[in-house]
């Protein structure tokens, strides 16, 4: 943001990041038919501000003044073509105006623009998770003015704005406490200036937020009170227009204070919008409330989506926390594990003391036993879902499974729990997609098989193209294929399901079940210590291999060695680490090894079993630490081979 000029002494000129541009036409074109949500944002704004102020006078009840009949009011003015927001919440200074009004959207906006693809259904949903509030009003308004005196000061400030490069500041003299925001509506807009269709989205948007949203009563509706239908008609509008009265056309009760059955979905729906500024409905939620104890109510939702920045782990999460309806905070963070942060919701305790900080919850006993206790209900809630509605759980899968593998990794107490909702592709699975769970997988397995195997690899193809499966395979032995970036790390630390241990199938201490063919003859043991001479420094044993039987050679790791994803990517984030040997297994049956074992020319044996061993680190994805000796010696043996024929 940069300074442009100083118009006067308050009056000030300010220049929004250089992607308000281009967010708000991109903003206009992907909500186009859904504009009416910047009137849930701003009502959304108005309550959260109210909210704020209510919890601010806790400790300071003079912020209050003397209006404490905290409301929204709409209204609208045809011939000015103008939508007015008011809310007698909190309010802003001059440098609150600047700082939540001249940032568009929160860090990053230019790299999210990137990822859109032009898509709008796509594109209006990314924009949804990365919630643009305020600014969406500018998808109806050629012109915003915000008019907001902050509680307990005495000026008040005026910002101006046109959306698109820059907007304006300056001081102004307000009795109101609180927020107004005037929105100029666009030539294509005006439907926002109709008293039952405002109504309408009022209704549609907020019926469950806390604090009436009140609209003036239409001038030409004749009273309510039977008896005044007596009266002339005239006399009814005379008195309407003398003094305007506003209604309440909320509901205006916490959503999550009333009972479940009494809540509809639609309601539940347009609630999680209000808590996760998501434009999209949610996967699902629970609604509970607590009693005993500890006494609190809490309503947790899932996403659909997960938001572009899930990866981040200190990215802000958390539930809305509430203490005996008083709104406390956004984003507690402390209630659930930081594996579950994309559950959105709400806590509202009525243990916990108002004065609550982020400080005292982090080390308080009863929010330990409410984490304990959320934490086993989404995971109940996924548990659920992945019996009853298989189809969504594919879709929570695919978007938050590796976080949840996060989970498995480090929740020692709900471990058991958590692997059960993991999915993976596996050899008897449909082709990439994860799909397949232990449960599954142990129903289907043989009696007499005792453990869980599993490959990691870089890829999908990389999994199911590995040689490490080939005996496997052919003895019908399913085998989980992971290819996920945390999956090695997960594998270090989930060592046993339902009694059984899990079996990495490149370890060398793989034994494969049914092995029938006779231990290490001598011949293959001769191959393997001549191999070996040619390798040496390169391998740390050579040896025949049984778990092969079509590839001519494989890599395995010792099983103190630390497998390959791992070293990537500690390799990737800068650290050294001691370098290892593989063990190079070759399948003896093979007609190149019968061949190799049948050469008598030891340069041309030593160039044949480099190339072999060279091949079995490429069909792992490894690198080859020297490529170029690699093609050298292959094409040295092409050429011989092509001279042999000719
Ligand atoms: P969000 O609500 O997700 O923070 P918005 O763009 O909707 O994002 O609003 C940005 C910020 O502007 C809010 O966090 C709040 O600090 C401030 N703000 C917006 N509307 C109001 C209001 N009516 N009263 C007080 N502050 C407001
Ligand atoms: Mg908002």
């Amino acid at each position: 943001m940069s300074e442009q000029n100083a118009a006067s002494d308050s009056g000030e000129t300010f220049g929004f990041q250089t992607e308000a541009k281009q967010l708000l036409q991109l903003m206009i074109h992907s909500l186009y038919s859904n504009r009416e949500i910047f009137l849930r944002e701003l009502i959304s704004n108005a309550s959260d501000a109210i909210d704020k102020l209510r919890f601010a006078a806790i400790e300071d009840a003079a912020l209050i003044e003397d209006d404490a009949d905290y409301r929204i009011e709409i209204t609208f003015d045809k011939e000015a073509k103008t939508l007015t927001v008011t809310d007698n919440g909190i309010g802003m200074s001059r440098q609150e105006v600047i700082d939540n009004l001249g940032t568009i959207a929160r860090s990053g906006t230019a790299e999210f623009l990137k990822q859109l693809s032009g898509d709008q259904q796509k594109d209006a949903s990314l924009i949804g998770q990365f919630g643009v509030g305020f600014y969406s009003g500018f998808i109806v308004a050629e012109r915003m003015e915000v008019i907001t005196r902050r509680a307990g000061e005495s000026s008040a400030v005026h910002w101006q704005s046109a959306g698109e490069d820059e907007y304006s500041v300056d001081t102004v003299e307000s009795a109101r406490r609180g927020t107004s925001v005037i929105l100029h509506l666009r030539e294509d807009s005006m439907e926002f200036a109709e008293d039952m269709r405002l109504r309408h989205i009022v209704s549609k948007y907020s019926d469950h937020i806390g604090v009436p949203v009140m609209m003036l009563k239409p001038a030409d509706e004749p009273a309510l009170d039977p008896d005044a239908e007596e009266a002339s008609a005239d006399e009814t509008v005379v008195a309407t227009e003398e003094k305007p009265e506003f209604e309440s056309v909320n509901e205006a009760k916490a959503l999550w204070t009333r009972a479940r059955n009494d809540v509809s979905e639609d309601e539940y729906k347009a609630f999680y919008k209000h808590v996760s500024h998501d434009f999209e409905d949610p996967l699902s939620w629970s609604h509970n409330r607590v009693e005993g104890k500890l006494e609190y109510t809490s309503l947790l939702f899932l996403p659909k989506r997960a938001p572009f920045d899930m990866w981040n782990r200190e990215q802000p999460r958390g539930l809305k926390l509430y203490v005996q309806r008083v709104f406390i905070m956004d984003e507690a963070e402390s209630f659930l594990p930081v594996y579950l942060r994309f559950v959105k919701g709400v806590l509202d305790s009525n243990d916990l003391p108002l004065n609550v900080s982020r400080e005292i919850l982090q080390q308080d006993d009863r929010v330990d036993s409410i984490r304990a206790a959320l934490t086993k209900r989404v995971i109940g809630m996924l548990d659920t879902m992945s019996k009853k509605e298989p189809e969504d759980y594919a879709l929570f899968w695919e978007q938050f499974g590796e976080v949840l593998k996060e989970g498995a990794g480090e929740d020692f107490a709900n471990r058991e729990a958590l692997c059960k909702l993991l999915r993976f592709a596996s050899t008897k699975g449909e082709g990439d997609t994860k799909s397949v769970g232990l449960e599954a997988y142990i129903e289907r397995m043989a009696p007499e098989q005792d453990k869980l195997y599993y490959l990691v690899a870089e890829s999908y193809a990389a999994a199911a193209a590995s040689p490490h499966l080939e005996a496997l395979k052919k003895q019908d032995i399913e085998v989980l294929l992971l290819f996920d970036r945390v999956d090695e790390w997960l594998m270090g630390s989930v060592t046993e399901f339902d009694g059984k241990g899990f079996q990495d199938v490149t370890r060398a201490n793989l034994e494969v079940p049914n092995d029938t063919e006779d231990d290490d003859n001598e011949a293959s043991t001769d191959l393997a210590k001549r191999i070996e001479a040619v390798l040496e420094g390169r391998v740390e044993a050579v040896r025949a291999s049984k778990r092969l039987t079509d590839s001519p050679g494989c890599l395995v790791l010792s099983d103190q060695d630390m497998g390959a994803q791992m070293r990537r990517i500690m390799e990737a984030a800068g650290q050294t680490l001691p370098p290892s040997n593989p063990i190079f297994e070759f399948n003896a049956e093979h007609p190149l090894l019968q061949r190799l074992d049948a050469e008598a020319d030891e340069d041309r044996f030593a160039d044949l079993a480099s190339v072999l061993f060279d091949q079995a680190a490429l069909a792992e994805g490894r690198s080859l630490t020297d490529p170029g000796a690699y093609s050298t010696r292959l094409n040295k043996l092409l050429l011989e081979l092509l001279g042999d024929n000719s």
